[in-house]
């Protein structure tokens, strides 16, 4: 179950989900069901890579740890969350950490 609290985020989630596959399946054919894994082969590294944080957070609200910081525990600014909502780390662990994961959520 999603918690309301993230219902946009989820929503905000499933839209980058789409549009990372519309170009393999068009609109909407087969998305709903297809797990991650089925289509990996088929896209860019990059694209990929953004896939799998797209994929990494819907999990993370269906397990109910959602905008917890992976690195240190601590919940995520919400801004953050609203203008990122696949971002894994807090700020202060992405300063620490270097630049590989800004260079996604800049994509
Ligand atoms: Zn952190």
């Amino acid at each position: 179950m999603t918690h309301p609290r993230w219902k946009p985020q989820q929503a905000a989630l499933l839209r980058r989900r789409r549009s990372l596959l519309a170009p393999m399946f068009g609109d909407d054919c087969g998305i709903a069901t297809a797990s991650g894994a089925d289509y990996q082969a088929w896209i860019s590294p990059a694209d990929r890579q953004r896939l799998a944080a797209v994929y990494e957070a819907l999990d993370r609200i269906d397990r109910g740890n959602y905008g917890l910081c992976t690195g240190c525990g601590a919940a995520i600014d919400r801004v953050r969350l609203e203008s990122i909502p696949w971002v894994r780390r807090c700020v202060v662990c992405e300063d620490r950490q270097g630049h590989a994961e800004q260079e996604l959520e800049a994509a």
